[in-house]
């Protein structure tokens, strides 16, 4: 039996994951689940796995989840903040933690799970891009467990040879090909794109995401932010990570070796496979994803990336190959781009707008411990707000 607490529960990863214990209650039991803002989202899925602690964003959270529990007879623990987010990720009665927290939010638990040896499945790549060096230390040291989440990541780990994470160099890898769909504007005429709007951008073609991924899926940061969670994860630079176009998302990701094989993992898009893929790691189990019918697909089709439409993966190409602060930078001022459109502050173009400005002020800026991390972080964020309020209409 293996306790899993799940980080950012209420989210579209965190409903997947319990969707994949729900099929395997004599393999996982919940130790913990988390939410931010919707306590009244973990109310039933308390009731339903009654798990040993529940973690919202603020006291008054806390207080309504726990009379809503105590009147229906259910003892799980409420706790509040950013302490009990760590403690329930690194507590001794854990075998594995799903990181599924949105954004920068999730550095701390995320590393508080990995300094604690603990099965970490890694959704949350903002995690990361934000603290790569210092994320892939505590793994290292600790000796704990990662297992990529993200479908691209999860795909590339499936291809590659067993043991990989720890002896890199002599698999004969050549390149990662990591496959995206382009989003909902792959083809939207590039003059109309400035105008486009949040619930456009929030409309993926083949997967059903939260809405910070999806803003970054239209724009492409999504698959930016995964190249350099591919050179963190699978220690390869980026001149070795090459994006594929790839509208129908089947092949989910794809190696290519030395003597020219290249290695694919297909599927439907649907998350719960690789949940159920790394939950269940070495093993494998049923997650009650649909069988992939190849006949049904027919064909498959591929195209390089235009650059010019989307800005932001070459952004996060330069940021990748600066270094230093340059990612955590990348991703702070994305978060806050992101944010901003989604509210009708800014257009979709200035998000990419915003993130270079940032960058350019960032040049030379090191980042060498999680306080330096954490300060770039919030430097990038007032940079950000900033150029977000010069964008503003009507301010
Ligand atoms: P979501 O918006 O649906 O859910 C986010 C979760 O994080 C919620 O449970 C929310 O309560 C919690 N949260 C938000 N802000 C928080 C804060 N400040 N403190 C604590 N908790 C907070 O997001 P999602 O689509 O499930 O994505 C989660 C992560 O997984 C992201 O990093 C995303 O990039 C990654 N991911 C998602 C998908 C997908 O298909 N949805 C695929 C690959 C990777
Ligand atoms: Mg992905």
């Amino acid at each position: 039996m293996q306790r899993i607490t799940i980080l950012g529960a209420t989210g579209s990863i965190g409903q997947s994951t319990l969707d994949v214990v729900g099929r395997h209650p004599d393999r996982f039991e919940v130790f913990a689940l988390t939410a931010h803002r919707q306590d009244d989202k973990l109310v039933e899925p308390c009731l339903r796995f009654r798990p040993r602690h529940a973690v919202v964003g603020s006291p008054e959270a806390a207080q309504r989840l726990a009379a809503a529990l105590r009147a229906r007879g259910c003892p799980t623990e409420v706790l509040h903040g950013e302490a009990a987010l760590e403690g329930v990720a690194s507590a001794a009665d854990v075998d594995m933690v799903m990181a599924a927290i949105v954004g920068a939010a999730g550095l701390k638990p995320t590393l508080a799970a990995a300094r604690a040896g603990k099965k970490v499945l890694l959704a949350n790549k903002e995690a990361l891009v934000l603290s790569g060096a210092i994320f892939m230390r505590a793994v290292a040291d600790s000796g704990a467990q990662l297992l990529p989440i993200d479908s691209e990541h999860n795909a590339v780990f499936q291809a590659l040879p067993q043991g990989y994470a720890r002896e890199p160099s002599p698999a004969g890898v050549r390149r990662i090909l990591l496959t995206a769909s382009g989003g909902p504007f792959r083809e939207t005429p590039l003059a109309n794109l400035e105008a486009v709007t949040p619930e456009q951008a929030c409309a993926h073609p083949n997967w059903v995401m939260g809405r910070k991924i999806s803003v970054d899926s239209a724009s492409m940061m999504n698959k930016g932010l995964e190249v350099i969670e591919a050179h963190w994860l699978f220690g390869v630079p980026a001149d070795m990570i090459e994006v594929v176009v790839h509208r129908q998302s089947v092949i989910h990701s794809m190696v290519e070796y030395a003597d020219g094989s290249v290695l694919a993992q297909l599927g439907n898009p649907d998350m719960r496979t690789p949940i159920a893929h790394a939950m269940a790691w070495p093993e494998r189990i049923e997650a009650g994803v649909r069988p992939l019918d190849l006949f049904e697909i027919a064909r498959l089709d591929f195209e390089r990336p235009d650059f010019a439409r989307f800005p932001c993966l070459r952004l996060a190409f330069d940021a990748l190959r600066e270094g230093g602060a340059a990612a955590a930078v990348l991703n702070a001022a994305n978060e806050e781009a992101v944010a901003a459109f989604l509210d009708h502050r800014i257009g979709f173009l200035d998000i990419a707008r915003v993130i270079e400005r940032c960058l350019e002020r960032s040049a030379g800026l090191a980042v060498d411990c999680l306080e330096a991390v954490v300060a770039a972080d919030a430097c990038a964020r007032e940079w950000a707000h900033a150029e977000i309020r010069n964008r503003t209409p009507g301010r």
